[in-house]
């Protein structure tokens, strides 16, 4: 079975969605979802400092969501996505 394929609202290229962050938003901000339990429409993005400064610069999150979204200060999640620290 195929994985689900998403979109990253930062760098635009798809990826299966287990190799992107979830994020929702919770009263009008979006949140890390790293369960992928939380409801609403997800917006995904690389576990990438990169795509997530890209995201914010073009404000995708509010686009991805249709309506605003206060994604100022959203920090990369570092313990989302990998395993160990590799530093
Ligand atoms: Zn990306």
């Amino acid at each position: 079975m195929a994985a689900p394929i998403r979109t990253c609202i930062g760098c635009r290229r798809t990826a299966p969605q287990a190799e992107l962050q979830r994020y929702v938003v919770v009263d009008g901000r979006a949140t890390p979802d790293p369960s992928r339990r939380l409801p609403g429409r997800g917006s995904w993005l690389h576990d990438d400092p990169t795509c997530l400064d890209q995201a914010l610069r073009r404000g995708a999150f509010s686009r991805s969501q249709r309506r605003q979204v206060e994604a100022s200060g959203l920090k990369p999640p570092p313990e989302l996505g990998r395993e160990g620290r590799n530093r």
